[in-house]
């Protein structure tokens, strides 16, 4: 059964697009099965494993306005391995159209319930912003990976989205749980960044992945060749730093199932 997984933060460019788009190929890389989907109208995560926007037949809209099922809605035979729910300008107009449809948290949730036996991760890309797409995220989804900048201003705006997921947490799934804060475009050089990077520490332990994401041109290049960094160039930093995560992702999976009480045990 999948574990879905919300990449999310209401700042832009903080790094959950690339975040998204070079786990999922990671974690497809080490054999698991992935789907990712991309819930943000800019659609840079479509793009970003290749797929035009403009193209699309099926995209996350008609998914959650179901017009379409999972099934009609998911491209396969990507390059880098993993399958994708696109989106585009559409999903715009879900935002509002969701407002009107019966369940309109759940939407998303109930959408991806037929395929979820057939993955071992589903990774959500989401807007810069909290509104419904990124509740019906946060309603599908066991965990929350929070992608930051270590600058001043990162904090700043943490504690509403931890306040959501709170929200969340007593009104609509109650299963969900911060699964990680994730160091983006780090530069150790900076003592700004050593600072902000020791009070994440604090305030959230070992929540905090180990591995940090260094700042490194050839993330920010591959997504103009439709590619995660993993196939545009395997041995960049980056590419290198997401594989890492994606290691530390998995054996955090496998420690939280041994811990669980299975059936047996539980009786
Ligand atoms: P978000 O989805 O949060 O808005 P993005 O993932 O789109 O953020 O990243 C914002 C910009 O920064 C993009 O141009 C991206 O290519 C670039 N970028 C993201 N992470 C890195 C990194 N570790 N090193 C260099 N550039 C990065
Ligand atoms: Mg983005």
């Amino acid at each position: 059964m999948a574990k879905i997984i919300t990449i999310t933060n209401q700042k832009g460019g903080v790094g959950k697009t690339t975040t998204c788009v070079n786990l999922a190929a990671s974690l497809a890389a080490t054999h698991k099965r992935v789907l990712m989907i991309d819930l943000d109208p800019q659609g840079n995560a479509t793009m970003g494993s290749g797929i035009d926007k403009h193209q699309l037949e099926c995209s996350a809209y008609e998914l959650l306005t179901g017009q379409a099922d999972a099934r009609e809605t998911i491209i396969k035979g990507l390059k880098s391995g993993y399958h994708l729910i696109g989106s585009n300008a559409d999903l715009t107009a879900a935002e509002v159209e969701l407002l009107q449809l019966p369940r309109r948290e759940f939407r998303l949730q109930t959408a991806l319930q037929p395929v979820l036996e057939e993955y071992d991760y589903v990774l959500i890309d989401n807007p810069p912003s909290l509104n419904l797409l990124t509740v019906n995220a946060l309603t599908a989804s066991a965990g929350v990976i929070i992608p930051m900048q270590c600058e001043y201003y990162a904090l700043e705006g943490i504690s509403a989205l931890i306040g959501t997921i709170n929200k969340i947490n007593q009104r609509l799934n109650s299963a969900l749980q911060i699964e990680g804060i994730l160091r983006t475009m780090f530069d150790p050089r900076m003592s700004l960044t050593k600072d902000v990077s020791t009070h994440l520490v604090e305030y959230f332990g070992d929540k905090v992945y180990r591995t940090v994401i260094p700042r490194n041109v050839r993330l920010a290049e591959a997504p103009s060749h439709g590619l995660p960094a993993l196939q545009y160039d395997k041995n960049s930093r980056g590419a290198q730093a997401y594989l890492a995560l994606a290691g530390e992702l998995i054996r955090r999976t496998e420690r939280e199932r041994q811990a669980r009480p299975t059936p047996e045990t539980a009786a």
